[in-house]
């Protein structure tokens, strides 16, 4: 493959004519994973052989038109469960948990052809902003090695920077799909509540926990989306709203003439670091020259947002990991004398700081004599961060808005400073919050860094295809980034 052919949807068009084979494809994949992880760090497992395997019985079987990513490459994040294939979460706690099914999207995914690497690195049950509380592995930003490429699917994003893979898969309950992709100069979208089944993908805060694409470009993730997208009875909180064509609907709209785009001053005033300012002010001055108008707009309860999250997202999370008690599956401490002592030792031993952290404040803020002043309190706030949007929106199409305040900080800058890391959360949690979709689009290098800088789209409840294609129709007017300095041999 030469750089022209790296991108999903150019080289599926190759092997659906026979001008490249399946093997060669998986074979230069790996090739780059030879090369790149050993620096990159963003896989917890590869699965070279059963790859190959797969990309022979292909081969000789011949393309299949009617499976839509017919011997594509990818990866998923180590939270999304693979049948008979290590899912560890990025814990110690599921270090040699090998599920007996597929979550729904994986099974979907290999449905349409698609053959998987392996399972990318993550920060701990996806709790973090860096993949730094990884139990296996600290993954470095292919644009910086000393950096982190953003959390908590840091391994999908760096992945995907490095050109190991044509997509990925990963899971955004608080930003974890649009950080990593903004830190790592790549496209990644959070599609609405329920547009993904989340059977099979562990949960960290049920209310918010969305899986979704990560890729090179737009039409890429819309690739993806168009598969793992649609009802299952399986999960319940999945809706039945018909799936559009993602990729043929891009091709409708060349220019932004006619749309709306809101402004909220909470998102633009303050908090930016500068450099990202003038990054993502470059990238509004192209959604005007396409044609949209903007709107400035207040969107009053997103200070509160962060808090909000953490309070909701913490409480989720303290019942989500009470199943992991050394009796179902998982870890199990083996010095244990007694009942209590097994589920201290077992849950104190096997999950990380973070995750106890979140544990101990979740069953705080559910706690009889504090639930109504927490719980209760940021429920109703919520509600408020939600009307905001739902108020934006009659008067604008999409809100456009930065993705993190900063580019990608030094590993190690922050791990001590875990209030630091939530407050990095301030631009996407709200979305989550809301249930609504957003995606991020590679927007520039950061002018005193040299740092990728993203931009946000966020839009209402299953607008996917109007996200898809104004990212697209902006990926045109946008430069291109380079490709990631630190992999320049
Ligand atoms: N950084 C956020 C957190 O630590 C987001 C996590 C996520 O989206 N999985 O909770």
């Amino acid at each position: 493959m030469n750089d022209k052919t790296d991108t999903l949807c150019a080289t599926r068009d190759l092997i659906l004519s026979g001008q490249i084979k399946v093997t060669e494809v998986v074979q230069s994949c790996l090739e780059r994973i030879r090369k790149t992880e050993p620096v990159i760090q963003a896989f917890v497992n590869i699965q070279e052989v059963k790859a190959l395997d797969l990309a022979r019985k292909m081969d000789e079987q011949g393309p299949d038109k009617d499976k839509p990513l017919w011997g594509i490459p990818l990866t998923l994040k180590d939270n999304i469960c693979t049948r008979d294939q290590r899912t560890t979460c990025g814990s110690k706690m599921l270090e040699n948990f090998n599920p007996c099914y597929d979550a729904t999207l994986v099974r979907k995914l290999r449905e349409a052809g698609a053959i998987f690497l392996g399972k990318t690195n993550l920060d701990e049950f996806a709790e973090g902003s860096s993949t730094e509380n990884s139990a296996h592995k600290k993954t470095r930003n292919p644009w910086d090695l000393n950096k982190v490429p953003g959390g908590s699917s840091g391994g999908s994003a760096a992945s995907i920077a490095a050109g190991q893979s044509l997509g990925s898969v990963g899971t955004d309950t608080g930003g974890s799909i649009r950080q990593p992709a903004s830190f790592c100069g790549v496209f990644g979208m959070k599609p609405t509540y329920g547009r993904v089944s989340r059977y099979g993908v562990v949960a960290l805060a049920s209310s918010m926990d969305q899986a979704g694409p990560i890729a090179a470009n737009t039409a890429d993730c819309a690739a993806i989306l168009q598969v793992i997208s649609g009802h299952d009875p399986l999960d319940s909180t999945s809706m039945d709203v018909p799936v559009p064509d993602y990729l043929s609907s891009l091709e409708r709209r060349t220019d932004l003439k006619g749309l709306r785009v809101g402004l909220p001053a909470q998102y633009w005033e303050g908090k930016l670091d500068s450099e990202v300012e003038r990054v993502c002010s470059k990238a509004l001055e192209q959604i005007s020259l396409a044609g949209a108008e903007t709107v400035t707009l207040d969107m009053p309860h997103t200070p509160h947002a962060v808090a909000v999250y953490e309070i909701i997202a913490m409480a989720e999370s303290s019942s989500n990991m009470a199943r992991f008690d050394g009796v179902k599956y998982g870890y199990r401490d083996k010095e244990a004398r007694e009942l209590l002592d097994m589920y201290i030792k077992t849950r104190s031993r096997a999950f990380g700081e973070e995750v106890q952290r979140r544990i101990m404040i979740g069953s705080y803020v559910l706690s009889a004599g504090y639930y109504d002043a927490y719980f209760k309190k940021a429920a109703q706030v919520r509600r408020l961060i939600y009307q905001d949007f739902i108020q934006a929106f009659e008067y604008c199409d999409l809100i456009c808005a930065p993705v993190s305040p900063f580019t990608a900080f030094r590993l190690g800058e922050m791990v001590d400073d875990p209030l630091q890391m939530y407050l990095l959360d301030i631009f996407t949690v709200s979305l989550n919050l809301a249930g609504m979709a957003g995606i991020t689009v590679p927007a520039g290098l950061g002018d005193r860094t040299d740092m990728p800088v993203g931009i946000q789209l966020m839009g209402p409840a299953f607008s996917e295809e109007l996200l898809l294609q104004t990212a697209h129709v902006l990926e045109n007017y946008l430069p291109p980034l380079p490709s990631p300095r630190a992999l320049n041999e």
